[in-house]
């Protein structure tokens, strides 16, 4: 595609070198001109009142998907149990189907796993696709590709969400990939678009410093990867559904990788994105002493101890307890945030928290504006005073009203 200036047309407003993002364009004369650094982005065109920049490309036209329908969630389980990841698919897909008149399907993959389709089906798939297959049992990138863009070709969804795990983040690209459509990576939010009908994939981007919205007018299914705890389950009690099995057989030669061993962490796991209370730290809480204070703190509060990627990046708690933009999103009743500045990487992961407590010395942090209760002050005096206060139970009193 090029892109040119009829000079006779050009009355020399400039207008089209304001619009211009790459520089591009310069006078010369009275008349407007295309300098070679022109990516042929476009965006002079449509701002020229007098129809002077002409170009050669050839409008896109939207294909007719009106044969792809439905909103599909690949379903992830673990050892036969399902991923949370899972059931808040589907409460989002229960929605987007809802606005676009479109059932809700979950695919699931694996051995043994008959038994999970009804809890599918109660939080909202009105069809489980299951695949039952000894080369399923474990997760490998290569057998679930092949069985899911098997469904996909065959059933031809409108939108096929999955979760941003870490087997959500190794399966989604390849089969984008061997679909041949795009797909929108940790999104944080999911909406239509009244107009267009189509899906709108919201996630940060630049660093976390702007939320993208990312919609996919020429490909189907749309697809995107959802991180977990971001979205809200929720169980459709008497919700009916049906099961289709589906009798794929996927080659141990086609597959290429063998599982020979698996070998678990032995470290306590954490799981963030199911607790009620989060005691984090960051910068402010000073050294790994600090931050033993304020795991006191969560376990006399039935807490997790979680932090920033400052705290992690010092080394004071474990990669598995970052919460932010790349690391957990958490959505806990309480959220006590001491010594953390509250930038937007950080809020990324917990700003739908309930409740948002927060200690800072100072009083312009960031953090205090998502918060519903804030403290200014030093948290090495303001910790150890809680702490004391929960344990004497004086704390409990000054809330029920009777503290001395
Ligand atoms: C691409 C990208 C991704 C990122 N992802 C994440 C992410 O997932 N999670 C994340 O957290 N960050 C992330 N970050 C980093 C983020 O931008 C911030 O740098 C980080 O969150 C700041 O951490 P902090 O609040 O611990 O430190 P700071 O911003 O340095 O804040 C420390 C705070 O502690 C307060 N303080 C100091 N001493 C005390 C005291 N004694 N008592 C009370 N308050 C005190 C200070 O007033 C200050 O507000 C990301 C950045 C980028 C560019
Ligand atoms: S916007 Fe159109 S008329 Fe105005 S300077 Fe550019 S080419 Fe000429
Ligand atoms: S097509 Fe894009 S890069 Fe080229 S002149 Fe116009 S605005 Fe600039």
């Amino acid at each position: 595609m090029s892109v040119w200036i009829e000079t006779d047309l050009c009355n020399g407003c400039k207008r089209c070198i304001k619009a211009c993002p790459y520089d591009a364009i310069e006078m010369r004369g009275e008349k407007a001109f295309i300098l070679e650094r022109c990516t042929s982005c476009g965006s002079c065109i449509s701002v020229c009142k007098q129809e002077a920049v002409k170009t050669d490309a050839v409008p896109r036209t939207i294909p007719d998907f009106s044969d792809w329908k439905g909103i599909w969630v690949f379903a992830e389980q673990r050892d036969g149990e399902l991923l949370r990841v899972s059931l808040e698919l589907l409460g989002k897909a229960k929605e987007l189907g809802g606005e676009l008149e479109q059932g809700v399907s979950a695919v699931i993959l694996g051995k043994g796993i008959e038994r999970l389709c009804d809890t599918l089906i109660r939080f909202g798939a009105d069809t489980v696709h299951l695949v039952e297959n000894e080369s399923l049992r474990l997760y490998r990138t290569a057998a679930y590709t092949k069985v899911l863009a098997r469904l996909v070709q065959q059933f031809r969804p409108s939108v096929l969400l999955m979760g941003a795990t870490h087997l959500g983040r190794d399966l989604a690209p390849r089969l984008s990939r061997r679909i041949g459509v795009g797909l929108t990576a940790d999104c944080t939010e999911l909406s239509i678009d009244k107009t267009e009908k189509i899906l709108l994939q919201t996630r940060p981007a630049f660093g976390g410093n702007v939320m993208a919205t990312i919609a996919n007018r020429y490909s189907r299914p749309q697809m995107a990867t959802v991180r977990p705890g971001v979205m809200k389950t929720s169980e459709i009690p008497g919700q009916a559904g049906e099961v289709v099995c589906h009798d794929f057989k996927v080659e141990e030669k086609e597959i290429g990788t063998k599982v020979l061993e698996l070998v678990r962490e032995k470290k306590k796991k954490t799981d963030l994105s199911e607790s009620n209370i989060i005691v984090a730290g960051g910068r402010g809480v000073g050294d790994r002493k600090g931050f033993v204070l304020l795991e006191e703190l969560a376990e006399l509060m039935g807490g997790e101890l979680a932090g920033t990627r400052v705290a992690v990046e010092e080394g004071w708690i474990s990669q598995d307890r970052q919460v932010g933009q790349t690391g957990h999103s958490v959505r806990p009743e309480l959220y006590v945030a001491c010594g953390i500045s509250g930038a937007i990487q950080h809020r990324a992961g917990m700003m739908n928290s309930r409740y948002v407590a927060a200690i800072n010395k100072d009083p312009r942090a960031p953090i205090f504006q998502v918060a519903d209760w804030g403290i200014v002050g030093d948290l090495h005096e303001v910790v150890p005073e809680i702490i004391k206060q929960l344990k004497t139970g004086s704390w409990n009193k000054q809330q029920r009203g009777g503290g001395d």
